[in-house]
């Protein structure tokens, strides 16, 4: 396929995709993946991944401009593939039913779980990451024996064209089934009756998902976004904590939902941070337009929206300071320099929204506790990145913010972990996938338990015995 060029994806009314559901659903109600087809199915992904590798750098990059190929190489291809091999080798015990412990007074019985798959299951993707918040998704979902629908994200075209096309290659369209299209197809996609629903996007579509699910009561496991704070305690390497805090926010253009959104800096210290990040971004980006390892940022809305809000602050009288080594004008896509904001007050548009993009808001704080009431102030953050030695301190501030995932003195690299459950809390989202919390999100836990031949049951037949009463008079008196 050229990646310049999404083949024509067939357009979808509710009624279409009611009909593909239906599909989905009679056939896996025939025939439920075993063991054999969910290992099977795995390495013919992982294999069409391999085989598909460079294309899916080339689609990325044409949807994005720019997109640097080690971020999509490291972030897209290695993370899915990781997954896959985690999955697989995990993938016989998960599956095992396991001994459950019988309250003492109905022994001899027996308990037992059993993981279920839970029939048809619905992933829809945002951008930022196109192919791995798509993929990785599946590949729990069939792990756990399921059937897929996934509606992948219309600003990434030539990936959501490839991703149809690579899920067509292993799945036969009654076991996976991509669908294109918009916000319209994502609405109608939501609303219909999947046994369950994980959403990858921002919080207020999110919004709209769990009200579309409702009906039906699908349950969603949804994954949203929001201000994912970096928090540097006194004493704390000023120049390792630009350092970490630049990689992750450059990374992808800022693009990521887990990118540190903005530092919170002891107040004194807020100037020599500001200069040591810059110096940081200075060492990874010496110029940006012509720069293949600066991914642009997606499209020209994106891009607005980041100009708007820094003309925002502007008009604020916030101070800015830019790294412009060039004017950015050679690059193929969007490009928006790598911009620290000082101070903003909370009513700019940069601390209300989460940003997405290059920007990086720095504000001084005066006490520890200033900069924890500050971080509880606002809704729960889906990654939370303190640099701090301390220990009784970091553990005080570990024990008091409640995030949807914590990296100690570095960012991002917690979202790669195969049994670090990935989700946010609150506003940035509920429930969890990756590895085994993946398999258990996709799968009903079902608690099985057998009855012996020679119980004591009998006690609770009427009418009641003095023997019972007396039993239940020592236990809860
Ligand atoms: P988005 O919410 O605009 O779109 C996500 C998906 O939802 C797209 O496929 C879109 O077509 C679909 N959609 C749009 N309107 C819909 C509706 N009314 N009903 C159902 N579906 C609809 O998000 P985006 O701009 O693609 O992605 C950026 C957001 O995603 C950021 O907030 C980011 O933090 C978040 N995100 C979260 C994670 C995570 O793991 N928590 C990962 C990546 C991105």
């Amino acid at each position: 396929m050229d990646s310049r060029e999404p083949a024509q994806a067939p357009a979808h009314t509710p009624a279409s995709l009611a009909t593909t559901l239906a599909t989905l659903r009679a056939a896996w109600l025939k025939r439920r993946p075993d063991f054999a087809q969910r290992r099977t199915d795995l390495d013919h992904l992982a294999a069409a991944i391999k085989a598909k590798r460079e294309a899916i750098v080339e689609a990325i990059n044409a949807d994005f401009g720019r997109r640097a190929s080690v971020e999509t190489l490291a972030a897209d291809v290695m993370v899915t593939l990781e997954e896959i091999k985690h999955v697989r080798k995990h993938l016989r015990s998960w599956m095992k039913p396991k001994r459950a412990p019988i309250n003492v007074l109905f022994l001899p019985a027996r308990g037992e779980i059993r993981y279920l798959p839970l029939g048809v299951v619905g992933i829809v993707a945002p951008w930022n990451y196109p192919f791995q918040l798509a993929i990785i998704p599946l590949v729990d979902a069939i792990a756990a024996g399921n059937h897929v629908m996934i509606k992948p994200s219309e600003f990434t075209p030539r990936t959501s064209a490839l991703i149809r096309e690579l899920c067509a290659a292993v799945f036969p369209p009654e076991r996976v089934t991509v669908v294109e299209g918009g916000a319209d197809v994502g609405a109608a996609f939501t609303a219909l009756p999947f046994d369950h629903l994980l959403f990858t996007g921002s919080t207020a579509v999110g919004r709209k998902v769990m009200a579309a699910a409702a009906p039906n009561l699908t349950p969603v496991t949804l994954e949203l976004g929001g201000k994912s704070p970096a928090l540097i305690a006194p004493g704390f390497d000023l120049a390792l904590a630009a350092e970490r805090i630049a990689t992750g926010k450059l990374f992808n253009a800022g693009q990521t939902c887990v990118a540190p959104d903005y530092v919170l800096v002891p107040e004194a210290q807020r100037d020599a941070f500001i200069d040591l990040f810059f110096a940081a971004v200075a060492k990874r980006l010496p110029t940006l337009g012509d720069n293949p390892d600066l991914t642009c940022v997606i499209n020209p809305r994106q891009s607005q929206r980041l100009r708007e809000w820094l003309d925002d602050a502007k008009q604020r009288g916030v101070a800015i300071r830019q790294h412009t080594p060039d004017d950015g004008k050679a690059a193929p896509g969007e490009i928006i320099p790598p911009t620290v904001l000082i101070d903003p007050p909370d009513e700019a548009r940069v601390m209300q929204e989460e940003i997405f993009g290059p920007l990086l808001p720095v504000k001084g704080y005066r006490t520890h506790d200033e900069a924890l009431a500050y971080i509880l102030g606002r809704d729960r953050p889906l990654a939370f990145y303190p640099f701090d030695r301390d220990r009784a301190r970091l553990e005080r501030t570990l024990d008091t913010v409640v995030a949807g995932s914590v990296c100690v003195n570095d960012t991002l690299i917690q979202f790669g972990q195969h049994e670090l459950p990935i989700g946010g809390v609150g506003a940035s989202g509920m429930g969890h996938y990756h590895g085994h919390q993946g398999f258990l999100t996709f799968s009903k836990a079902m608690p099985v338990m057998r009855q012996a031949r020679l119980n004591g049951m009998f006690l609770f037949d009427q009418p009641y015995s003095g023997l019972m009463k007396r039993v239940l008079d020592f236990l809860t008196r």
